[in-house]
């Protein structure tokens, strides 16, 4: 098992994307049912004020570090990091390893319509990939046994949600010993990139650090969520308070 870092209370793994992808390869070939979750700041300071999501984050079984924020974080712990592990990247990667491994995928969420072209794209690039199916959906408690029927009648081996934060994690962490799906990834606005609904920013400000910016630019209506980010170098500059006040209230 890799090594864990703590963030403001958040575990965090120290892994690349072939860290993951072997990860995910190991737990389908072996059953093991297996949540994993990409880290971001916002996670990190949602999961500050709700303890529910706090805990789901603690008891997944990969947690990848998935922003430049995270990253920072984790090299001023003495790790030597550099590469983010995100959602919008593993859903190729590991849709290329599924089609060469013979794992079944599905793609829950997104847009009417949405999981649908994500799913055409990722066999286009992956011919002999098996989507065993694609559903819209909501994570609302009304649909939830009708996708969980769904998922387990199409024998799928990993489960894809893009719900957003943190509802796909906690609809997850609900139902994934329900859906029979073996590994499940909540990976956020990943099946908008992958179908070409939404735009990735640049690969240079990716490789920068500067991804949030892209995405404010895109949704401004995001600047509220945004503001995790200063709060988040705060804390992790000035204060271990948010550490030790989740250990105590929610573990
Ligand atoms: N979404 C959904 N059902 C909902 C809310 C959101 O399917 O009730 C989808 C939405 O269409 C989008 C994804 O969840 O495809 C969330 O994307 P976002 O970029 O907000 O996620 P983030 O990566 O910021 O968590």
């Amino acid at each position: 098992m890799p090594r864990r870092v703590d963030i403001l209370g958040v575990p965090v793994d120290v892994v690349t994307e072939p860290d993951a992808l072997s990860f995910v390869r190991e737990r389908i070939r072996t059953h093991t049912p297996s949540r994993v979750v990409t880290v971001n700041v916002e996670y990190v300071m949602h999961a500050y004020k709700d303890s529910a999501f706090a805990h789901v984050l603690q008891t997944a079984d990969m947690a990848t570090p998935d922003s430049a924020g995270i990253l920072w974080a984790m090299r001023r712990q003495g790790e030597d990091v550099s590469q983010r592990v995100g959602g919008s990247d593993l859903i190729w990667s590991l849709s290329e390893q599924a089609s060469r491994e013979g794992h079944r995928v599905f793609l829950l969420g997104a847009a009417e319509g949405v999981a649908q072209c994500a799913a055409s794209r990722l066999q286009t690039r992956n011919p002999n990939l098996t989507v065993a199916g694609t559903w819209a959906g909501s994570p609302g408690p009304s649909e939830r046994a009708f996708i969980v029927d769904l998922i387990r009648r199409s024998q799928t081996d990993l489960l894809f949600v893009a719900f957003g934060s943190p509802r796909q994690d906690l609809w997850i962490a609900e139902n994934l010993l329900h859906t029979g799906a073996c590994v499940a990834i909540g990976v956020g606005g990943s099946f908008d990139y992958v179908a070409g609904t939404a735009r990735r920013a640049p690969a240079w400000m990716r490789d920068r650090g500067m991804e949030w910016l892209w995405r404010l630019y895109r949704q401004p209506w995001r600047w509220r969520r945004m503001m995790a980010i200063p709060r988040f170098v705060w804390r992790v500059t000035f204060g271990g308070h948010a550490s030790s006040r989740l250990n105590k209230e929610d573990m």
